[in-house]
C-alpha cells in the first residue's frame, strides 16, 4: 500500500515535470465508503464471531510484561522517546532469509519469534503478548486510497516449557494466521471489550509492538532524481519499546523505540546486542531450546562471572574462631569484654576473665561428652552467661544450636531431637526434658581449669546451627563452619568503620546469625559488647535513651528494627548519640526521612549487608557520611558487591547467566556457603549444587531475585518463592499453613503477608464439611506450635479457597481481613473514663472498631511496636507513665487500665528503669529479629 502510494507521488511528479502524461488511475472506491462499510460490519455477527476469537485468546494473558526498567515507572505512563539501531550484518540477514523459507514461515513471523523469546529472557516471562500493526488494506480496492486503514492486532505466544526455537515458529505462524483471519476488530473496540484493568502506567493489553517495514523504495524511482528511505527522527514513545525491523533488499535493519523515562541507552544498546547474537544462535541451530541460547557475549560473560566475583582475598590459613579470640585475650587481657545491664545490676567482664570462665564452662562441657561434631544446644535468656556459653562451645570444639526458651515446648524439643544435641545449656528453671542438661544459673563459673582447652579443630568444623522456617512444616538447621565465618570476620576487619574496636551493642537474639557478628565480630577486635535485658530490647524509646547514655557506637539492627528505632531517635534531637557505625540487614534499606535525619547527625556508617542464613552475610554496601551527604543517599540502596571470597551469580531459570539490569535467581559461591542443612539430604541435593563457573567449588540458591548493576552492584529485588519477612523474621508460609492444615477441622489453609500501612500476616483456612471452624480455635492451635512471631495477627474463615486454574490456592485473590469479634469472645463496653480513653488509643493503634474491654492487643494484631505506641499515647493524653512490659502482662483494657491513675508504685517515672516484672512464659510476647 505503501508502495501504491509512492507510486502516485512519483506519477504526478513526473507529470509536473513534464516527463509523463499520464494521470493516476480512477478509484474504484473512496474512504467514505470504506468507513460506511466498517459501520455495518460493526453490527454483524461476523463482529461477534472476531470478538469471540480474540476474547478467548486474551481472557487470562498477563495485564503487563515486566521489562526489566532503569528508573522507576512513572504513575502515568509518559511517552518520551528515543531511537537506537543497528544494521544487522548482511550475512545474518541471508541466513535468517533462508531460515524463513526452509522453515516454510514469513520473516515476520520468524523476527517476531525471535523477538517473543528476546522478551522471555529479559522478562522471566514465559506469557508473552505483542501488539503489531497491520496495513488493514485486505481489498486490492482499498490499496491506492489515502486514509486511516491501520489496526492494531495483538499477539501471544506461550514460552512455556523450554521450547525449541522451531516449535515457537510453528506457534507463531498459527497465531498469525489466526489473527489474520480476525483482524478487522478495531484494536480500540478489543480494549472496550475487554475491559483490562486500566493502570495508568502502562498502555493496555500489550506495552510493547513489533513492526515489520518494507522499504518503500524500489523499482519506481524519479527520473533524474534518487530516493532513499529515511527514518523520522522522534523524540515520542507510544509503548514502552518497540521493534521496528527494515527490510530493503538484502539488508535488515533493527531500531529500537523506547521510553526514557524507563530505559537508559546503554541497556537499549545491550538489548540489540542480545538480539542480534539470539538471531545468530536461531540461524545457526533452529532446533536450540530458547532457555539455553546464551545470550551474552564472551566478554559480558566474563564480566557477570569472573569481574564482578573478582573477591580472592587471603585471610592466611583458615583458623578456628575462638583461637582469634584467644589471640585478642592474649594482646590486651585487661580491656572490657562484656558490659551486662540488667534490670538493676550492672556487671563487666575483662577480655581475661571472659576467657577463664568460657574455659571453666568449656572444660565442664568436654567432660560432658563435648568434642567436634557435636552439637550443644544453648537455650538461656539474654545474659553474660548466655554469651560466655557460646564461646565456651567453641572451645570445646563443639558447634552450638541456640534454641529460644520463648518457643513452644514441643517446637524445643522437635529441635532438640532432630539436631541431635549431646547438650543442653539452659536455666534451672526451664522445664525442658528429655536431654541431658546443664544449669548455666548453677554453673560456678569462678572455679575450675582455667586455662584454653587444647582441642584440635578443622577449619570445616561446624561453629554453629541455626533453624529457620522451612517451607514443609518444620524448622531446618543450617549448619555453618569455622572457615567461613572466620572469613566473615577477617573481611569485617577490612572494613571502614567495622574494623576498629567500638561498643557495640548485642541486640539480636542467639537464634538470629547477626548474633554471631555481634559477639564473635567484637571479641575478635577487642570491643566491648553490651548487653540488655529483655525488657529493654522490646522497649525501642527505652532503648533509644540508653544507646545515648552508654555511648554506644555499633548497632546491628535488622531493618525491621532500625526503622523504628531511627523514628524513636528522630523525635529525640536532645538526646546526644556516640553512633558510629550502623549494619542492617535483613530486608531491603529504606532511607527514610528519619535514617536521614540519624546519620545527619551521626556522622559515621551505615552498612547495608545481605545474606540468607545458609551463607551468612555475603553481599555489603557501606554508606558513609564522610563520602556522601545523608541528603544525597539513594532511596532503596543496592545491597553493593560480594564480600572477600565470596561469588554472586544471577542466573535465570536455566541457570544461565543474565544479563547486566536483568532480573535472575542470586546464588552464591565461595567460603561460607553453609556446609549443610542438617539431615536433610533432599533439601541439600536441591539448594547447593554446583558452582558451573569454578571447578570444585559449591553454591547455594538463595531464592532471592535480583539484577546487576553496571559497576557491579546488585539490586535486591524480592523473592522468587513465598517466603517473606515479618517484623524481621524469616518466615516460610508453608510451616504455618502446615500447621493450620494440621487442625482437623481444616480443609485448606493459606497464609498471605498483606501490605497496607503496616505488614499483617493473615492467615486463611476453609473448612471440612460438616465442622464449625473458629477463628479462636485456629489461634489457639496455632499458638501452642508455633513461636510468637510466626503467629498469624489476623485469622479468616473463607467458605471456599480461591483457586487456580491448576488448582492451587489463588493467593491473590484472598479478601482483606476484616476483623471480627470472636465467637465466645463477648463484647464489653467501657465502664470508665479510663478504659473509655485506652480503648480508643488501642483501637487508632491497631485500626480496629468496636474493640471491647476484654479482647486482646496481641490477638487484634498488636505487637512490640504497636504497644510503644500506645505507651507514648498514654504518656501524651493521660499523662501517665506505664512500662511497656505492663502491656504484655495484661493484654485487655479490663487488665491494663488498672495500671492508670491508681497506685504509683506501678508507674515508673523513667521508661525502662524501674521494670522490675518479668513477663517470661507469657504466650503475647512479639519482639524482633
Ligand atoms: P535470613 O536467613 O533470616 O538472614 O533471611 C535472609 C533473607 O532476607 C534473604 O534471602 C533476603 O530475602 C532477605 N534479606 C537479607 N538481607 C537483606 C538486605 N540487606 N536487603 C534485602 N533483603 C535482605
Ligand atoms: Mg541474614
Amino acid at each position: 500500500s505503501l508502495g501504491v502510494l509512492y507510486r502516485d507521488f512519483v506519477g504526478l511528479y513526473e507529470r509536473r515535470i513534464g516527463s509523463s502524461d499520464q494521470a493516476l488511475p480512477e478509484l474504484d472506491i473512496q474512504y467514505g465508503d470504506f468507513a460506511e462499510w466498517q459501520q455495518e460490519w460493526m453490527q454483524s455477527d461476523d463482529l461477534q464471531t472476531q470478538l469471540g476469537y480474540w476474547k478467548e485468546r486474551l481472557s487470562d494473558a498477563p495485564p503487563v510484561l515486566e521489562l526489566p526498567i532503569d528508573r522507576s515507572r512513572p504513575r502515568v505512563q509518559t511517552h518520551n522517546g528515543a531511537t537506537l539501531s543497528r544494521e544487522l550484518a548482511p550475512g545474518l540477514a541471508a541466513r535468517l532469509r533462508q531460515l524463513a523459507q526452509s522453515e516454510q514461515c514469513t520473516l515476520f513471523i520468524l523476527l517476531l519469534a525471535a523477538y517473543d523469546v528476546l522478551l522471555m529472557r529479559y522478562s522471566g516471562s514465559d506469557d508473552i503478548v505483542v501488539g503489531t500493526p497491520i496495513a488493514g488494506r485486505g481489498k486490492r480496492e482499498l490499496e491506492p486510497l489515502i486514509g486511516f486503514f491501520v489496526n492494531t492486532l495483538v499477539m501471544r505466544a506461550d514460552l512455556s516449557g523450554n521450547p525449541t526455537f522451531n516449535a515457537i515458529l510453528r506457534q507463531v505462524k498459527q497465531d498469525s494466521l489466526d489473527a489474520y483471519r480476525n483482524q478487522n476488530v478495531p484494536f480500540e473496540k478489543l480494549v472496550e471489550e475487554l475491559q483490562p484493568d486500566r493502570v495508568m502506567s502502562y498502555s493496555p493489553v500489550f506495552q510493547t509492538l513489533f513492526v515489520l517495514e518494507h522499504s518503500a523504495t524500489g523499482s519506481n524511482s524519479f527520473s533524474e532524481l534518487t530516493a532513499e528511505a529515511v527514518r523520522v527522527k522522534s523524540d515520542t514513545a507510544k509503548f514502552d519499546i518497540s521493534l521496528f525491523v527494515s527490510e530493503s533488499s538484502d539488508a535488515l535493519s533493527c531500531t529500537f523505540e523506547y521510553n526514557i523515562d524507563l530505559f537508559d541507552t546503554a541497556t537499549i544498546e545491550r538489548m540489540l546486542n542480545h538480539f542480534e547474537v539470539l538471531l545468530e544462535s536461531i540461524a545457526a541451530n533452529p532446533a536450540v531450546h530458547i532457555g539455553n541460547i546464551q545470550l551474552l557475549n564472551t566478554t559480558e560473560l566474563n564480566t557477570v562471572t569472573r569481574s564482578f566475583n573478582d573477591t580472592a582475598c587471603d585471610f592466611g590459613k583458615p583458623q578456628a574462631v575462638h583461637h582469634l579470640i584467644e589471640q585478642q585475650v592474649a594482646a590486651a587481657p585487661e580491656q572490657i569484654a562484656i558490659e551486662a545491664h540488667a534490670a538493676n545490676a550492672f556487671e563487666t567482664l575483662s577480655y581475661q576473665e571472659l576467657n577463664h570462665r568460657a574455659n571453666r564452662l568449656a572444660h565442664e562441657l568436654i567432660a560432658q561428652g563435648a568434642m567436634p561434631g557435636k552439637l550443644i544446644a544453648i537455650s538461656y535468656g539474654r545474659s553474660m552467661e548466655m554469651a560466655i556459653a557460646t564461646l565456651a562451645v567453641l572451645k570445646s570444639g563443639a558447634a552450638y544450636v541456640p534454641v529460644d526458651p520463648n518457643y513452644p515446648n514441643d517446637r524445643i524439643a522437635y529441635m532438640l531431637q532432630d539436631s541431635a544435641a549431646t547438650l543442653l545449656l539452659t536455666s534451672s528453671a526451664s522445664d525442658i526434658t528429655g536431654t541431658k542438661t546443664l544449669y548455666l544459673d548453677e554453673f560456678d563459673f569462678t572455679t575450675g581449669d582455667d586455662s584454653n582447652p587444647d582441642i584440635a579443630i578443622n577449619a570445616d568444623a561446624p561453629l554453629y546451627t541455626i533453624y529457620t522456617s522451612g517451607s514443609t512444616g518444620l524448622p531446618k538447621g543450617v549448619v555453618l563452619s569455622h572457615a567461613g565465618l572466620s572469613n566473615l570476620i577477617h573481611w569485617q576487619k577490612t572494613q571502614p568503620g567495622l574494623q576498629d574496636p567500638a561498643r557495640t551493642l548485642q541486640f539480636a537474639s542467639l537464634s538470629f546469625d547477626v548474633s554471631f557478628q555481634e559477639l564473635f565480630s567484637t571479641w575478635t577486635q577487642g570491643g566491648t559488647l553490651v548487653l540488655i535485658s529483655e525488657e529493654l530490647h522490646k522497649d525501642l524509646p527505652a532503648l533509644a535513651v540508653f544507646v545515648s547514655e552508654q555511648n554506644i557506637e555499633r548497632l546491628y539492627m535488622p531493618y525491621a528494627a532500625l526503622q523504628p528505632l531511627a523514628d524513636v531517635l528522630a523525635e529525640r534531637s536532645d538526646l546526644p548519640l556516640q553512633i558510629k557505625d550502623i549494619v542492617s540487614a535483613g530486608e531491603q534499606l529504606q532511607i527514610t526521612p528519619a535514617v536521614r535525619k540519624l546519620f545527619t547527625r551521626c556522622n559515621g556508617r551505615l552498612h547495608n549487608q545481605y545474606g540468607p542464613s545458609e551463607t551468612h552475610v555475603v553481599t555489603s554496601l557501606s554508606l558513609d557520611t564522610a563520602i556522601t551527604a545523608p541528603d544525597s543517599w539513594p532511596l532503596l540502596p543496592s545491597i553493593g558487591h560480594p564480600i572477600a571470597n565470596t561469588r554472586c551469580y544471577i542466573l535465570d531459570a536455566y541457570r544461565q547467566p543474565v544479563a547486566v539490569g536483568v532480573p535472575g535467581e542470586l546464588y552464591i559461591a565461595g567460603t561460607q556457603v553453609a556446609l549443610h542443612y542438617l539431615g536433610r539430604p533432599e533439601l541439600n541435593a536441591e539448594k547447593f549444587s554446583e558452582d558451573p563457573f569454578v571447578a570444585g567449588e559449591r553454591m547455594y540458591q538463595s531464592g532471592d531475585r535480583s539484577r546487576f548493576k553496571a559497576n557491579g552492584e546488585i539490586e535486591y529485588l524480592g523473592r522468587v518463592d513465598e517466603q517473606v519477612k515479618f517484623r524481621g523474621f524469616r518466615i516460610e508460609p508453608g510451616e504455618i499453613e502446615t500447621v493450620i492444615s494440621s487442625h482437623l477441622g481444616v480443609q485448606l489453609a493459606a497464609v498471605v503477608l498483606k501490605i497496607d500501612v503496616d505488614k499483617k500476616l493473615v492467615a486463611y483456612a476453609s473448612s471440612e464439611p460438616g465442622h464449625e471452624l473458629s477463628t479462636k480455635e485456629l489461634r489457639e492451635h496455632v499458638k501452642a506450635q508455633l513461636p510468637d512471631y510466626m503467629r498469624p495477627t489476623h485469622y479468616v474463615i473463607v467458605d471456599a479457597m480461591p483457586l487456580t486454574p491448576s488448582g492451587k490456592i489463588a493467593r491473590r485473590l484472598l479478601p482483606e481481613p476484616v476483623w471480627e469479634r470472636e465467637a465466645g469472645n463477648a463484647y464489653t463496653a467501657p465502664r470508665t473514663p479510663t478504659e473509655e480513653a485506652l480503648i480508643a488509643i488501642w483501637a487508632e493503634v491497631l485500626g480496629v472498631e468496636q474493640l471491647g474491654i476484654d479482647d486482646d492487643f496481641f490477638d487484634l494484631g498488636g505487637h512490640s511496636l504497636l504497644a510503644t505506641q500506645v505507651v507514648s499515647r498514654i504518656r501524651s493524653r493521660l499523662g501517665a507513665e506505664v512500662p511497656l512490659m505492663r502491656l504484655f502482662e495484661e493484654p485487655t483494657v479490663a487488665g491494663f487500665a488498672q495500671f492508670i491513675g491508681t497506685g504509683t508504685s506501678d508507674i515508673a517515672t523513667s521508661s525502662g528503669q524501674t521494670i522490675t516484672a518479668s513477663a517470661s512464659g507469657s504466650a503475647t510476647q512479639l519482639s524482633f529479629a
